[in-house]
Parts: C-alpha cells; structure tokens; sequence
C-alpha cells in the first residue's frame, strides 16, 4: 500500500458536497447560537497534556486510552485536544473574562483528537461544534442550553429521529453517597468485572456505568441511581430543569443511566441521541461543570455546555436536501481573443457584484463550451463572437426552457440581474 497516497487511519478528506454541507451547516450552527448571544472562540488544536488530564478527568476513557500525546522539540507533554470544553474553559479562565459581565456565552468549532477504533459515525479527527455559558447556577441556565440543539434540531426537522435524555449526576456531596453504594454493588461482582473496571471501582465507580464492554454493562443494569441519592439542592434544580423544558415545549426522557464520558459533569446531564444511524447514536451530549473552573486551578464558576458531532450529524441527516446550489448563474462562452477579453471582463464584473459567472478559460471550442456550460448547470449561457463585439449586443439564452432575448454588453450587470431576478 502506498502511505502518500492513503489518509491516516480514522481520518478522511472533507470534500465536494460533503464540504459545502459541513459549511451549510456551520452557517445553520452559527446563525442559531448569535441570537442567544454567543460569540465564538478559537483555541489552539493542542494544549498542555496536564489540562485534559486534569478537566477531562485521569479515569475516564479519553484521557487513558484515545489521547495524542507527544514530546515537543523543547521537551512538554503535548496533546491534541480531545473535546472542546477544556481549550474553552481555559481561554475563558486566562482571558480574564470572568471579571466582566456574566454570563459569559461562547461557541466554538473544534477538530478533535481521539485514538479510537474507527467505525461508522468514530473518526479519529472528527469535528465537534459546542457551546459553553458560565456564571448561572440557576435551572433557567439548564434550560437554555438544552434548547439550542433541540432548536436546532427542530429547524432540520430531526425531532422525530433524535431523542433527548436528561439525567442528573448530583454535586460532589450526593455523589459522595452514591459512589459508596455503587462500589459496594460493584465489589460483589468483582469478580466478573473487566480489567479497567477493577481500577475504576477504586477511583471511580460511576465509570464503570460508561463502560462499552457487554459483561460490565450487563452488571451496570442492576446499579444503583443517582436520582435515587441527590442531595434536596440536586434535587430541586433537577425538578425546575424538567419543568423549563415542559414550558418550553421541549420533550425529553429521563434517563439514569447517563453518567457521560468525561469527568468534569455534575448535577443535570444530556444527551441527543438518534435511533436512525446505528450505535454511534450520540449526535449530541452535554451538562453542567460547575467544579471545572476551580479544578483548573481558576475561579469558583458555574458552568455549562454541550458538543456536538458534526460528522455524526450529517449522517442523521442523510439525504436531506440541503438545497445547496453551485451551479453558475451564467456562462460566458467565446470565439476568438476579442470575445474572450471581453468575457473576461464581463465576468469580472458580474462577481464583483455577486453573481456567480464562468467563461472559457481552457481555450475550447464552441461546441465543447456549451457542453461544459451544460455540465456545470449555468441557468443563462451567452457566446459572444467579433459581430457581438462589434455591435454590443449578444443573445443571452435561459438554459432550462431555451428562449432567448437580447442583452447589452456595456450594461451586461445590471440587465442580467433583471433578467435573472425576474
Ligand atoms: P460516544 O459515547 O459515542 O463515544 P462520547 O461520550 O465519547 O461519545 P463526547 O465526548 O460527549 O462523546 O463528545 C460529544 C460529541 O462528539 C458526541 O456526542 C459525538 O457526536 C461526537 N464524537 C465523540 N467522539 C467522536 C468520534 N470519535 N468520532 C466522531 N464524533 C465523535
Ligand atoms: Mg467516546
């Protein structure tokens, strides 16, 4: 196999159609978020390999298994970012922003680096858009943030594939009591547990709810639930988010036996999930952090996000028609070196004020001309020779139903576009 002519494993070229989707669709994410106020950040790709270490949580799948970390040249452990969260909480701590006005409402697009084994909807450079909001504790906050991708999944008219599970993980108290309970449920089934499961019923019994392997999550079906152990805080914040999201006209399902993937969640949790793409059904998952500011060393912040997969996202969508159109408005066609200049320019001209205009540039026939013209979609196609040169005037033809009227070539803009805008 020739390596320079293949991608890496887990990784692939976004190209075509594939891209003017992945662009639609950013423009869809990003005209959704500005309304409620955000505003995007751009972090670096890697970072310190101690930040996902220590955000993302050292017990948790990503950090001790999916993770590209290296040496850099001046000795640093470095690593790709696995998520987007822990980049954006960062900058949010460095930058200061906490010191201003809360809350505080950033959205990000973010390749992200996983070592997984690759397989339909698992890439192992895939890209995440999310959004993170810091300064509320309050349910309203919840709210909020669960209704933009449900927004946005209405809009793309998703509602009826993809399902919203809430659940809530309690604080650092309540879980306290819960992770007691589940290490003694899980220390009677020791000895059945699968070998990363034996350190995580040390470190964190709540991982092993997560864990991907049949016979663990076998035995995670008869654990106990968090619901059962919040704390009257969790509780009631619990109880306001479900009841926002009722008034709000959002239906979810309560599920608890979401715990998610990574370490940093606490109190309410989601996750958007589609039954129509197979078992990498997670489209969309998130919750509230608000111990990941101070585990980072900064200030006592609450906070919360969700991430997303665009790649995953663009499989439930499937054939949906994106209604995208790169066809030109018009092709300028030419014989001999006079037309051709003057196409040239009219085109020139024409995108100038943002109509999407081709001519020859390959030196072609005629014929051929038309024939690419046709290929390429042009909805109005003109062939200006040295008799149009010479009188100013040429045809101008409307592809799909073949009629023809005259066009002046000195006014060529502006009487195309009433041509074209009817
Ligand atoms: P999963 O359970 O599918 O492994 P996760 O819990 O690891 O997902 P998160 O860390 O919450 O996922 O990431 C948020 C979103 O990013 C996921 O819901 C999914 O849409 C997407 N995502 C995560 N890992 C991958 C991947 N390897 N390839 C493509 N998309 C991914
Ligand atoms: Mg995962």
């Amino acid at each position: 196999m020739n390596l320079i002519t293949k991608v890496p494993k887990g990784t692939k070229d976004i190209i075509g159609a594939e891209s003017d989707k992945t662009v639609w669709l950013e423009a869809l994410l990003r005209d959704t978020v500005r309304p409620f106020g955000y505003g995007e950040v751009r972090t670096p790709v890697f970072e310190h390999t101690e930040l996902f270490e220590r955000g993302v949580g050292d017990t948790t799948d990503v950090v001790t298994k999916e993770m590209y970390t290296f040496e850099d040249k001046g000795g640093r452990s470095i690593t790709l970012r696995p998520e987007g969260t822990a980049g954006a909480v960062r900058a949010f701590l460095e930058s200061g922003a906490y010191a201003g006005t809360l809350p505080v409402r950033m959205y990000y697009f973010a390749n992200c680096y996983r070592y997984e084994k690759p397989q339909a909807g698992r890439w192992r450079e895939f890209e995440q858009f999310g959004v993170e909001m810091f300064g509320s504790k309050e349910p309203y906050a919840d709210a909020e943030v669960i209704s933009i991708p449900y927004r946005i999944f209405e809009k793309l008219g998703l509602l009826e594939s993809i399902t919203l599970n809430i659940n809530s993980i309690g604080c650092p108290e309540c879980r306290q009591h819960y992770q007691k309970a589940l290490y003694e449920y899980f220390s009677s089934h020791k000895d059945k547990l699968c070998e990363t499961c034996l350190t995580r019923l040390d470190k964190n019994p709540m991982r092993i709810i997560d864990c991907k392997s049949p016979v663990c999550s076998e035995i995670a079906k008869g654990a106990p639930i968090m619901l059962d152990y919040l704390c009257d805080e969790c509780r009631e914040h619990f109880e306001k988010v479900k009841k926002l999201l009722t008034e709000m006209g959002i239906s979810f399902e309560v599920d608890p036996t979401i715990v998610r993937g990574l370490d940093y969640y606490t109190k309410t949790v989601f996750e958007f999930v589609s039954n129509g793409i197979g078992a990498q059904g997670t489209v969309c998952g998130g919750g509230r952090y608000d111990g990941l500011c101070t585990q980072l060393g900064g200030v006592d912040m609450p906070a919360l996000g969700f991430g997303m997969g665009i790649g995953r996202l663009l499989m439930v969508l499937g054939d949906y028609d994106f209604g995208i159109d790169n066809a030109p408005a018009v092709y300028i066609g030419s014989i001999g070196d006079e037309a051709k200049a003057k196409a040239m320019v009219i085109c020139d001209a024409l995108r100038a004020s943002g109509v999407s205009a081709q001519c020859d540039i390959m030196a072609r026939s005629v014929k051929a001309q038309m024939k690419y013209a046709d290929k390429v979609g042009a909805k109005y196609s003109v062939i200006l020779g040295e008799q149009e040169c010479a009188d100013n005037r040429a045809k101008i033809k409307n592809m799909s139903d073949k009629t023809e009227r005259e066009i002046s070539l000195s006014n060529f803009v502006n009487e195309f576009k009433e041509i074209y805008n009817g």
